[in-house]
């Protein structure tokens, strides 16, 4: 129901702003909205270690459940919550929901040393942050060495002293700090050497062209995998598969040497109450065949 197109395309371009005005202040009240009446969840996704099968930790991924428009996934979030100021409240929400669920899945037998990986936009890193995440942590007696804290490079290449600062007292705190989307960015590598990284996730582009396309492409794809983890092993970072959708992929990485990985192989991201009912099955090593129907249910 769009207006005709002026002689110069103007009225169209108009009319595209206006849409994406009100597609915008729309997801903005979305957001407020949410907050009021606790709509947000952390969904988790099993982290496993490769070599064993074993389930090591979990990522919290950031959902918003609409009572009409459905699940809402972070692509239609976080970048209207950064633009807004309304990300600071909305990942405190997320943080704590993802203790949370740590809480619950740490009583399942077995996984009571699992960690728990939370994502963090780069404006996040205020000063207070770290007070902010260690008091959420002390009110539900979950110990600091069993958060992992992701960002990706947009954090590290702001390089300024406030961000460093915050990123030395997570460290203090007792968080590990994990790289996100590894390989993709702009000088990836030097920042191994300039901040204080932990883990690395090795990027899910480069394990989608494992085998999914010509031999050429997963040559070359293996070879960049390959060096990516001898150079954080070196440097004493774990290093993390994501994306990992068949065996094949999990066959090769494992034999590359990675040491977790996950994905929808082993399961997708799911609300706390769907993990919980799947986690006794989940945590026992499954044959792979019914390892990936499970993935696609
Ligand atoms: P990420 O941290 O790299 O998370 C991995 C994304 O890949 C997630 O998308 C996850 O659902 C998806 N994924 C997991 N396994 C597979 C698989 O086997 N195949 C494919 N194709 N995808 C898989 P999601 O949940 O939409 O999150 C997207 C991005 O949004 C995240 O990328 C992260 O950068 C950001 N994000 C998520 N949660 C939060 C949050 O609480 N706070 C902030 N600031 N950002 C978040
Ligand atoms: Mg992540
Ligand atoms: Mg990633
Ligand atoms: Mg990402």
């Amino acid at each position: 129901a769009r207006k005709r197109n002026g002689k110069n395309g103007t009225r169209l371009f108009d009319d595209e702003i206006v849409d994406i005005a009100r597609k915008r202040l729309e997801i903005e009240q979305c957001i407020e909205q949410a907050l009021r009446e606790d709509w947000f969840e952390a969904y988790l996704q099993p982290i496993v270690e490769l070599g064993t099968g074993r389930i090591a930790g979990f990522e919290a991924l950031m959902r918003l459940r609409h009572p009409e428009k459905g699940v809402l996934v972070p692509d239609e979030i976080v970048g209207v919550a950064e633009e807004n100021g309304a990300i600071g409240k909305v990942g405190d929400v997320i943080f704590e929901k993802a203790i949370r669920g740590l809480s619950a899945v740490s009583q399942v037998s077995g996984m009571g040393d699992c960690y728990l990986a939370v994502n963090f936009s780069p404006l996040q890193f205020d000063a207070a942050l770290p007070s902010r995440l260690a008091a959420i942590l002390l009110e539900h007696g979950v110990t600091a060495s069993r958060i992992v804290v992701e960002i990706t490079e947009a954090v590290l290449m702001l390089d300024n002293p406030a961000v460093r600062h915050v990123l030395d007292a997570l460290g203090e705190l007792g968080c590990r700090i994990a790289l996100d989307d590894f390989g993709t960015g702009y000088s990836s590598l030097s920042y191994l050497n300039r901040f204080p990284v932990d883990i690395v996730k090795v990027d899910q582009s480069f394990v989608r062209s494992i085998g999914t396309q010509e031999a050429e492409i997963t040559r070359k794809s293996r070879t960049l995998i390959e060096g990516i983890t001898m150079i954080s092993h070196q440097m004493g970072c774990i290093v993390v598969a994501e994306g990992i959708e068949t065996e094949h992929q999990l066959q090769m990485l494992t034999e590359i040497g990675l040491d977790f990985g996950q994905g929808y192989l082993f399961s997708e991201p799911l609300p706390l109450s769907s993990l919980m009912a799947r986690l006794p099955h989940l945590a026992a090593r499954q044959p792979s065949h019914e390892r990936t129907a499970m993935a696609g249910q």
